[in-house]
């Protein structure tokens, strides 16, 4: 299917339906549910909802390629060599990935063809050079009685892994949780958000015509309560790899827990950016507005808390606002828009919800607060003044919305960071080494980032603590996780 969109002259749809064993099908269910494109209202696409049946399928043609197939056995490094194809791939249809996911969730087309999709194709390119690089222990060990011994450690693939992903950054999470997957020589199901399902069926498209075998990558359309549920609660599966929700990670984690599965949660924070009187404000405020504004604020990491020394508070407030007042909201698709849209009208409402309890628990709104006329779902970025305790600065609003708060002594400001129930990440902005040493120290996150704001980068872990989640994608410890440790012990005798 072909169609042209706004200023995007040409683009090809992936074909709408599940991705099962090699084979492109709409599934055993007759039910289907629309993709919007929230910018105008109108349909991107019918997929199929997912039924039972269908993640059966899908769960069953992982297995049976793991188990049977050439996957996991191949030699590591052919498999890292089908990898890094397909990370050519994904750079060579960056413009149509890119489309798709401005399409169906508002995202700039220029952040994701020039963001997301590099960084989903740099991911496959990290893990694919670790594919003949994961190495294990050896040890001599005690002899017993006459027999010697000798032990050495090796890193086998875990199995099925279950991908279940949000809508928010839809090719770059599933590459988190496919791309150190495959390296490790595990199959793959992947399930993912109503709202933008489309980058990710084509991202299995040209893993297919990367190389990889039948039935390696699977993908299954639907709800999350149907087939979200019926993958994370399937049998057959060794891990979920879980983004989104607090509230869907802990049913998911409290079923893992009574069968023993492995899970890697990500679920969400209210990142602290604590400003310290000695930051170089030129450099710093582009990426607390950032941090607050990118991508309209639906970013897990998003720094939603300001927490600024009470010495600069006023310039820190003026700089924020003069950002939001700034912002051109506009059709993604457009070069001059600087914010595109809220994913769906269920988050707008959650957004509009959140700005209204600020002002109702008494923050000072400083800009913003407004959604603007239709048909695109598009909200001011906003900035309240205010204090930890508000709604609005311990529940994560996913949305345009900084909540700017101060403090006078850097225990002061340690305490506020850490006053919250989740701990995915923080930033600190100063010039002095051991003022940042010293914070970053007593940080309770994941991840810090030190006078910036970005993504995480696939050399280095990725995930939470607390309420934000558990366990690690990315770097070394991301792939590991994805393997069995299997410890050997062999029984020799001398010369
Ligand atoms: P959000 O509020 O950000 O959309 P969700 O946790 O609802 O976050 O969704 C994240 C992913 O989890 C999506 O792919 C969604 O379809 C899926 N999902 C939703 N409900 C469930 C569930 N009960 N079990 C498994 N997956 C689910």
């Amino acid at each position: 299917m072909t169609t042209t969109v706004r200023n995007i002259p040409e683009f090809t749809l992936p074909d709408p339906v599940h991705r099962i064993g090699g084979r492109a099908t709409t599934g055993a269910g007759t039910e289907t549910f629309a993709s919007t494109d929230p910018t105008t209202g109108r349909s991107v696409a019918d997929l199929p909802a997912g039924s039972v049946q269908d993640v059966d399928n899908a769960v069953v043609a992982a297995r049976a390629q793991f188990e049977d197939g050439e996957w996991s056995t191949m030699p590591a490094a052919e498999r890292g060599k089908i990898l890094y194809r397909a990370a050519d791939l994904i750079e060579r249809d960056a413009e149509t990935l890119a489309a798709l996911e401005a399409l169906e969730m508002g995202k700039l087309y220029r952040d994701s063809v020039a963001g997301d999709i590099p960084a989903t194709a740099a991911v496959f390119r990290h893990f694919a050079g670790w594919s003949d690089k994961l190495t294990g222990q050896s040890a001599s060990l005690c002899d017993i009685g006459d027999q010697k011994r000798f032990g050495f450690t090796m890193r086998q693939p875990l199995g099925v892994v279950a991908a279940i992903t949000p809508w928010n950054n839809p090719a770059v999470i599933a590459a988190w949780k496919l791309a150190p997957a495959l390296a490790a020589g595990c199959t793959a199901v992947v399930k993912p958000a109503e709202d933008a399902s489309l980058s990710t069926l084509r991202l299995a498209d040209l893993l297919t015509e990367a190389g990889l075998p039948d039935g390696v990558v699977n993908v299954v359309t639907g709800l999350g309560p149907v087939a979200g549920a019926a993958l994370a609660g399937h049998p057959g599966v060794d891990k979920v790899s879980f983004t989104g929700s607090a509230a869907v990670g802990r049913g998911i984690h409290s079923y893992a827990g009574s069968t023993f599965r492995k899970v890697t949660l990500e679920l969400g924070g209210k990142s602290p950016q604590l400003i310290f009187p000695d930051a170089d404000l030129d450099s710093a405020l582009p990426w607390i507005a950032m941090g607050n504004f990118y991508h309209q604020g639906q970013v897990c990491a998003a720094g939603t808390r300001v927490i600024v020394h009470e010495s600069i508070a006023d310039k820190v407030v003026d700089g924020l606002v003069a950002f939001a007042e700034q912002a051109v909201m506009g059709d993604p698709f457009d070069e001059s828009s600087t914010m595109g849209t809220i994913v769906n009208e269920k988050q707008m409402n959650r957004i509009m919800g959140y700005i209204e309890k600020g002002r109702s628990e008494g923050a000072d709104l400083v800009t913003g607060g407004a959604r603007l006329d239709g048909p695109g779902l598009f909200v001011q970025p906003t900035v309240f003044r205010g204090h930890n305790d508000l709604t609005i600065a311990r529940e994560e609003i996913f949305g345009p919305v900084a909540t700017v708060m101060t403090f006078s002594t850097p225990e002061e400001a340690v305490a506020l960071a850490n006053a919250t129930e989740f701990g995915l990440n923080a930033m600190v902005y100063s010039s002095d080494i051991s003022r940042i040493h010293s914070v970053v120290e007593k940080l309770r996150v994941g991840m810090v980032w030190v006078n910036g704001w970005g993504v995480p980068d696939p050399a280095l872990p990725w995930g939470g603590r607390g309420g934000s989640g558990i366990g690690r994608e990315l770097g070394r410890s991301g792939i590991e996780a994805d393997t069995e440790e299997k410890t050997v012990h062999i029984g020799y005798t001398g010369l």
